[in-house]
């Protein structure tokens, strides 16, 4: 179509055609500002501590400063979203900075939030203080517990405002700029291949998709419809793995849209997640979605099929054979209610399997309903159970209720039957009462990100203080510890901060 004055560095916002990606220029900055670092992420793409202090690390990681010899860009790719096909999308507040190999790692580094790109839409391609630290702080929260995550090596702040509709008012207003530097091995998502397969660029798809196979499944093999079958049932594997963590530790994503899911089954795209407080299968974090909660707790696995599905639908011009790729699928299903059942045996502290287990799990979950129940804080008390004392069981975990008048009601006490359930399930397990505690403790974290601790964060940090911010990082590094110089975070949601939840602009 029609040229731009520099192809390789104009960043108007176009539909567009053929491309897989666009050079782009990150946006200069008036006053970059670094706000934290995350050294062990620094660490493993190789850079020195002494660097990170720099002006150099504060002019490339703020985009203010391209790297010699490399390229800036933003991706193309398309997606479904909130389950209808959404057509061509693309990095739009994201820009590529470069790949680093350390260690024979490969990593790619990315800026959230440093200004528009083509495929900008109606968006400026900024960031929000707000929105950046809590990706910041979420995704390094969740790689330390263990849940497949895209990381974040630095957040900074701008320097220059930024004007947005506020969820919480209505109002619009200026706030806090922010770039955060993330790093993953690829960000390339099933949207990425739905938008070849939706162009019929058969030749690109298959491109991109040997690609993948070549430098993050290497395991499979040389290219062929073999091989392209064995990395969708790859691809699956590790997505419901994901979401299998998800559900472990409570985190609700909020946009599983398929442009926002990983090839590598990563979590990726921190923006209205939120984390379980009272348990609830149909909590959703995301405000935009509160009519059909399409991405409420309880529904993410089976988005997570459906998203597979039309992954499914993009790679199938290279398998041509439905019968495979149907049978992965309907695997999934099975999958999930195995790696599910045996994560919550987990949680409740069972090493072996036995046949009631399921039940045992279902009235664990309807008794946490019964007095809207902390699952963060009800799962990590349960590990102080003494075998033998199932009456002492309901004290144990009384600190976990938000509505504790709803056990003293005329209802039967769900928790009461529970406990003598769970007492003489304990029995048949070999581990005694310590041990079961130890292995709970690695399975049931004591700190998540709650979204008021967030909100806290964020409230000082707009004053300038980012004492919060940095203590939540320290304090999430090690999630399933005890932190006795940190019990004030090992506490239910103070009620102020029941209907507020996060946003993602
Ligand atoms: P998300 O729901 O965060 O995955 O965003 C959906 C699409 O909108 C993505 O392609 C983003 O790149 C784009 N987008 C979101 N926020 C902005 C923004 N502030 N400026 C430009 N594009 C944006
Ligand atoms: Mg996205
Ligand atoms: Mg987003």
């Amino acid at each position: 179509k029609e040229l731009p004055s520099d192809p390789n560095t104009d960043n108007t916002r176009r539909q567009v055609a053929e491309a897989t990606h666009s050079y782009v220029t990150p946006k200069k900055l008036s006053n970059p500002q670094l706000i934290h670092v995350s050294k062990e992420v620094a660490h493993a793409i190789g850079l020195e501590e002494e660097s990170l202090m720099s002006k150099d690390f504060l002019e490339v990681f703020s985009g203010s400063k391209i790297y010699p010899k490399t390229k800036p860009y933003a991706m193309a790719y398309a997606g479904h979203q909130f389950g209808n096909w959404a057509g061509q999308l693309g990095d739009g507040r994201a820009i590529n900075l470069f790949e680093v190999e350390h260690h024979h790692n490969l990593w790619a580094i990315q800026l959230k939030g440093s200004g528009e790109t083509p495929y900008s839409r109606q968006g400026d391609g900024l960031a929000v203080l707000r929105s950046s630290i809590r990706e910041y702080l979420c995704s390094e929260a969740m790689y330390h517990l263990g849940v497949p995550t895209t990381r974040a090596l630095s957040l900074m702040l701008s320097g220059d405002d930024v004007l947005r509709d506020m969820l919480y008012n209505g109002n619009a207003d200026y706030e806090k700029g922010a770039i955060v530097a993330r790093v993953a091995p690829t960000f390339i998502r099933f949207g990425n291949f739905e938008l070849f397969a939706a162009r019929q660029d058969i030749d690109n798809l298959k491109i991109l998709t040997d690609y993948t196979i070549k430098y993050f499944y290497p395991e499979l093999g040389a290219p062929s419809k073999e091989t392209y079958i064995r990395f969708f049932e790859a691809v699956t594997q590790r997505t419901l793995q994901m979401i299998v963590h998800w559900q472990r530790v409570g985190f609700v994503h909020g946009v599983m849209n398929t442009d926002n899911m990983s090839i590598l089954g990563l979590t990726i795209d921190y923006g209205p997640y939120g984390w379980l407080e009272g348990f609830d299968f149909g909590w959703t974090p995301n405000t935009t979605d509160r009519e059909n909660k399409r991405y409420r707790f309880g529904n993410q696995p089976n988005i997570g099929l459906w998203n597979l599905l039309q992954l499914a639908n993009a790679l199938y011009p290279l398998v041509e054979e439905a019968e495979p790729i149907e049978a992965i699928l309907n695997q999934y299903q099975i999958d999930f209610e195995n790696q599910s059942l045996q994560m919550m045996r987990s949680k409740l502290g069972l090493q072996v399997a036995m046949d009631g287990d399921t039940k045992l799990i279902r009235d664990f979950e309807d008794c946490l309903l019964q007095a809207e129940t902390d699952m963060t804080i009800a799962f990590r008390l349960l590990s102080n159970y003494k075998k033998g004392y199932p009456e002492n069981g309901l004290e144990l975990i009384e600190n976990a209720f938000y509505k504790p008048e709803a056990l003293n009601e005329e209802k039967p006490n769900l928790w009461k039957v529970w406990f003598k359930a769970y007492d003489q399930r304990l029995q048949k397990e070999e581990l005694t009462d310590d041990e079961r505690q130890q292995k709970m403790n690695t399975v049931n974290p004591k700190y998540v990100l709650r979204n008021y601790m967030a909100q806290l964060a964020i409230d000082e940090a707009d004053k300038g203080n980012y004492d919060v911010v940095n203590e939540l990082f320290q304090l999430l590094k090690k999630p399933y510890d005890a932190q006795p110089e940190h019990e004030k975070w090992f506490a239910k949601r103070p009620e102020w901060a029941r209907h507020k939840v996060g946003c993602s602009m």
